[in-house]
């Protein structure tokens, strides 16, 4: 099995990443470290995860240390809601690469469809605590994005918590000149995306699984909720192979051709959860766990269903 999946660009997407949302400063670093060590090629950032900086000395010392090459590594950012007006769209990515300390990304995504009014606020409120939108919209920040390209800061394009209408947007956007290359968003068995993963292939987009562990430590997180970790019939299937569940997890996206970037600082779970291309679940494993479906999404951003560009009142 290809630990990479192959873009619209013909670029190598590893299928793998370390994801880095809420990976604190001063671990996040290491973090980073450990994974180039271990393997991992494909690293996960954002503008709005606060450590791209941490995670680029992390990125730059492995390189100077010749473990890894700049080209044999796949970073991947996010422009951030506030940053949707054309010249605000250029300074979000220099930013990022400076912090970085790259010369370009191998991927730049549009974070989420709804823009925000730009600010130092990431997600401005006004005084009665409504969320306040942008005048630019995400077919703004798209059109800017490709001169990102033009200019070799950036190599690919992509979208993030994009529902197939607003893809769509995008492909029918008179002048298009970059289509996206992946739609990441949340999956995993209890919200297994399979109309959207449809959708996304017939149009040579590849879907990027976040959260695949169920983000089990997110704010907002509420006792009682169903837990991916802790579900005994993947727990199950997890003892039949000598894996963990997380293993479990991770490999039900590999074997879907589905990329994806499970989060850890934790050493061991970084490391295990990379040990995921010596096994196979069966055909019946796979149709086991697609059947958890239960369209249920961990991750949502509070206040913004008002929005007109809210992405989930579409079933996909
Ligand atoms: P996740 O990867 O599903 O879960 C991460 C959590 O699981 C952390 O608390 C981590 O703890 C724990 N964990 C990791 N490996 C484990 C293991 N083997 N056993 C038990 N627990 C384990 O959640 P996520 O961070 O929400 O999603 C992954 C990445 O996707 C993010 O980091 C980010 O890069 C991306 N993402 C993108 C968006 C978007 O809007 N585009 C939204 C959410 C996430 P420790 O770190 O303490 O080990």
């Amino acid at each position: 099995m290809a630990t990479f999946v192959e873009l619209s660009t013909k670029a190598k997407m590893p299928i793998v990443g370390l994801g880095t949302w809420q990976s604190p400063l001063g671990q996040v670093k290491e973090a980073v470290k450990l994974a180039i060590d271990t393997g991992y090629r494909h690293i996960d950032c954002a503008y709005v995860y606060k450590n791209e900086n941490e995670v680029g000395e992390a990125i730059q010392e492995k390189i100077q240390e010749k473990a890894v090459k700049r080209e044999d590594l796949f970073i991947v950012s996010k422009l951030w809601s506030t940053f949707f007006e054309k010249p605000l769209v250029k300074q979000a990515c220099q930013k990022t690469l400076k912090d970085l300390k790259l010369d370009y990304l191998d991927l730049y995504l549009i974070h989420w469809p709804q823009g925000l009014q730009a600010g130092e606020v990431f997600v401005p409120r006004d005084d009665k605590g409504n969320i306040i939108p942008s005048k630019f919209t995400f077919l703004d920040a798209w059109e800017a994005m490709e001169e990102l390209v033009d200019e070799g800061l950036v190599k690919a394009l992509g979208v993030s918590n994009f529902n197939h209408l607003q893809i769509e947007k995008i492909l029918n956007k008179p002048g298009l000149k970059y289509k996206p290359v992946t739609n990441q968003v949340e999956c995993h068995p209890y919200l297994t995306q399979d109309k959207l993963i449809q959708y996304c292939k017939s149009k040579g987009i590849v879907l990027t699984a976040y959260s695949p562990l169920g983000s089990p430590n997110r704010p907002g997180a509420k006792p009682g909720e169903p837990s991916l970790l802790e579900d005994p019939k993947i727990k199950e299937i997890a003892a039949k192979h000598n894996k963990t569940t997380a293993q479990i997890l991770i490999r039900f996206h590999v074997q879907r051709n589905v990329v994806t970037i499970p989060k850890s600082v934790t050493p061991s779970r970084i490391i295990a959860n990379f040990q995921v291309f010596d096994f196979k679940l069966s055909d019946e494993d796979m149709a086991i766990i697609s059947n958890f479906n239960r369209n249920w999404r961990f991750c949502n951003i509070e206040g913004t269903s008002q929005l007109k560009e809210y992405p989930f009142h579409e079933e996909y």
